[in-house]
């Protein structure tokens, strides 16, 4: 069994367990600073939706992959400087990780030059870590409101990377009380050593790496 089926397997166990359809669960592949053979890999078996973390680095390794894989699909899950937001609209087809009104007016401005309006999330620093991205909990509201209303931003989920230290139940319900209180269907949490707990708790992308690809270098 390779990697790739074996976290389908699992998906879709934990799934049934949850009394979900695995189908509704996305598997995001993060292949931020793995080898190429390796993603080739992952491509070669069928997996298409990557995550990357980095502009730069997803810039010089998917630019030249899409050529041979032009249905590759690409999330952006780290954080983004409202200067690169051109660039990133240019990538990626989904921003997962909005977390200032001045990032979001940034995307906005990309997006409408561009003619490429992409789904984003807003990624919620439910574990109010300093040297974290994410907004703060207290001001998520306002950001939602100013995205749907001023930014006019397409916003489908929250996102959320729960502090290494903690168990990641309560972060998980958290993002999924704060998703369902706005009326939001998308949440992307869960990452290699918690994605059957986030399933549980209503997660809709999980960000995949080690898992699939082994130990980044
Ligand atoms: C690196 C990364 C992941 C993948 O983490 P693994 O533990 O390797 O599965 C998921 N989400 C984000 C935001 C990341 O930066």
């Amino acid at each position: 069994m390779t990697p790739l089926d074996d976290i389908r397997a699992r998906i879709k166990a934990a799934c049934k367990t949850a009394n979900r359809v695995a189908h509704d669960v996305s598997l995001v592949a993060v292949s931020k600073t793995q080898p190429q053979d390796k993603v080739e890999t992952l491509l070669a078996q069928g997996q298409r939706l990557f995550g990357e973390n980095r502009l730069q680095e997803a810039c010089a390794r998917w630019l030249p992959l899409r050529e041979t894989y032009p249905d590759v699909k690409l999330h952006l899950i780290g954080h983004l400087q409202t200067n690169k937001a051109n660039d990133a609209v240019a990538l990626f087809d989904c921003i997962e990780t909005v977390d200032s009104l001045r990032l979001a007016d940034a995307l906005k401005t990309a997006m409408d030059k561009q003619n490429r309006p992409l789904p984003c999330f807003i990624q919620v620093n439910t574990g109010a870590e300093p040297q974290k991205a994410g907004v703060a909990v207290n001001e998520l509201a306002a950001l939602l409101e100013h995205c749907r209303t001023q930014a006019k931003l397409d916003i489908q989920g929250l996102m959320c990377i729960p502090p290494a230290q903690d168990i990641p139940d309560l972060h998980f319900a958290l993002l999924h009380k704060l998703a369902h209180e706005h009326g939001l269907p998308a949440l992307s949490m869960g990452m290699s050593a918690d994605f059957e707990t986030a399933i549980r708790y209503g997660a809709t992308h999980i960000r995949i790496g080690t898992a699939l690809f082994g130990q980044r270098s």
